[in-house]
This record gives C-alpha cells, structure tokens and sequence, in this order.
C-alpha cells in the first residue's frame, strides 16, 4: 500500500532560533520524531526555510540587505548550513537526505513537472527524507513562490499529502492578534472555508510571526485543494509531531 504523506514546513525564525544561527538541539527532536513516523509508515517531506537568516548570519550581515542579489548570495551561503545541518542530524538515525531547490516555474512546467515528480516518487521510496527550499539563485520576482508556506502548500497539493503541518514561532491561529488583545483566543479546529478563518487572516496579515499568520492560512487554504489537513503549531511543543500523529489537537487544525 502506498505510504501517506506529510509536508513538515519549518520557518525561519524558529530554525534559527530569531536569527541566532541554526538550532540543531531543536532541529534533533524534529528528526528524531519524522523518523518516528517513517516507522508508522508515513513519508516526510521537509520544506525548510533558514538559508537567508543563516546566510547572513555567515557573513556577519546585521541587517537585511533590500537588494535582491545580495539576499540570493546569502541564501546560497546559507543553504550550505541548512542541508549540514540536516544531513549531520537525520544521519545519526542512518536516514538519508536529499536537496531539492525549487522555483514557482518548476511546478507549471510539465516537464519539470514530470522530473520532480519522479524524483520525490524514488527519493520517498527509498526512504529518504527530501528536504526542500526555493532556489533563491534563480527566483526572480515573476516566478517566486513568495514564501516557503505558499511552496509548502504546492508541494502538498503536488504530492496529495495528507497532513500539511506549519511548524513555527506562534502558537497557532487565533481569534484576534494576541499582541493587543489578552483575550484572544487559539483557534484549535476550523474549517478552510470558514469565514472567520478568511477574517482572521485578514486581521494578522503580516503581524504575527517572520512569516505572517495570513501566509500560513492562505496556505492551509490552497493546501486543501488536495484535501490535505493542515497544522499551524508551536514547533518548540514538545514532541510536536508525533503527538499531532497521535491525534492530539496541537495549534490550529484546519480541516477540510
Ligand atoms: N528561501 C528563503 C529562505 O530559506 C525562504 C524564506 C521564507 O520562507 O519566506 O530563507
């Protein structure tokens, strides 16, 4: 029988720890728990974010540069660290790793389409963990993803996964911006099409997070296309993973 899938995307911030350099105690538990589901017969796919924060980081920038080569330069500098850091950890489990940069255009292309396809297809079946960015080197504005939720949500839709989960810094979505409101509530289960869940993402856009809260809705959102659940959560919650696959309710679920 084939296997099910989850996409696991992790942000920025919470891999690197707010800019700090690459976390690997945090980065051991996420790989200790994905080869957990290996056993439980699910395929992993990893999206991971990080390479400019890390980058940039190598190269002793401050502050983020606005011109867009510079920022590529320190995605590839940081990319190094990343896939490193990856291999170092999934390793210690004899699990193998596998990069794959990615553009917008690779996914519309039907022949690149077709290659990725059959890549992920043999990687999966061999029991290899893919590990997946977006090729910052040639992204120009036109065929970006944007940002890696929305490359999350396609791979997803890509691989008809059954669980999309957002690991980042937040605890999931809520019912009004928990920065000004002490009220505000977690939403632990919602529907993609709920109205309330388009409301709140217009509420956060931007606010919450590197990423933004919005973002990651929008991509729960497109990721139901392929009726793929998906999972906003803490990605510090212990064992976040593995108990998301026991069933528990951990950050927002939002279903289809
Ligand atoms: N490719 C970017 C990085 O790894 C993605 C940033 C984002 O998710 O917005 O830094």
């Amino acid at each position: 029988m084939k296997n099910k899938c989850w996409v696991v995307k992790i942000g920025s911030a919470l891999l690197t720890n707010n800019g700090k350099g690459i976390d690997k105690g945090l980065i051991s538990q996420w790989v200790e728990q994905i080869v957990e589901l290996q056993s439980h017969g699910i395929d992993v796919v990893l999206v991971s974010s990080g390479s400019i924060v890390e980058g940039m980081k190598r190269l002793g920038w401050k502050e983020k540069p606005s011109d867009i080569h510079k920022l590529q330069a320190a995605a590839a500098v940081g990319q190094m660290g990343l896939v490193q850091a990856y291999e170092y950890l999934f390793a210690k489990h004899e699990v193998q790793t596998a990069q794959i940069l990615l553009t917008r255009d690779n996914l519309l292309n039907s022949k690149h389409f077709e290659n990725i396809s059959a890549t992920l297809g043999n990687l999966l079946e061999f029991g290899i963990v893919p590990v997946i960015n977006e090729n910052d080197t040639v992204a120009t504005e036109e065929i970006k993803f944007g940002d890696n939720d929305t490359l999350a949500a396609l791979v997803a839709n890509f691989l008809s996964a059954e669980k999309l989960i957002i690991l980042t810094d937040q605890h999931g979505v809520f019912d009004d911006d928990p920065r000004k409101n002490n009220d505000a509530k977690l939403i632990n289960k919602i529907h993609f099409n709920d109205e309330n869940l388009e409301k709140v993402a217009g509420k956060t856009g931007g606010v919450l997070g590197s990423g933004g809260m919005h973002s990651k809705v929008m991509a729960a959102k497109q990721a139901a296309e392929s009726k793929t659940i998906s999972n906003i959560a803490w990605g510090r919650e212990k064992d976040v993973l593995t108990r998301i696959y026991q069933g528990e309710y951990i950050g927002t679920l939002i279903h289809c």
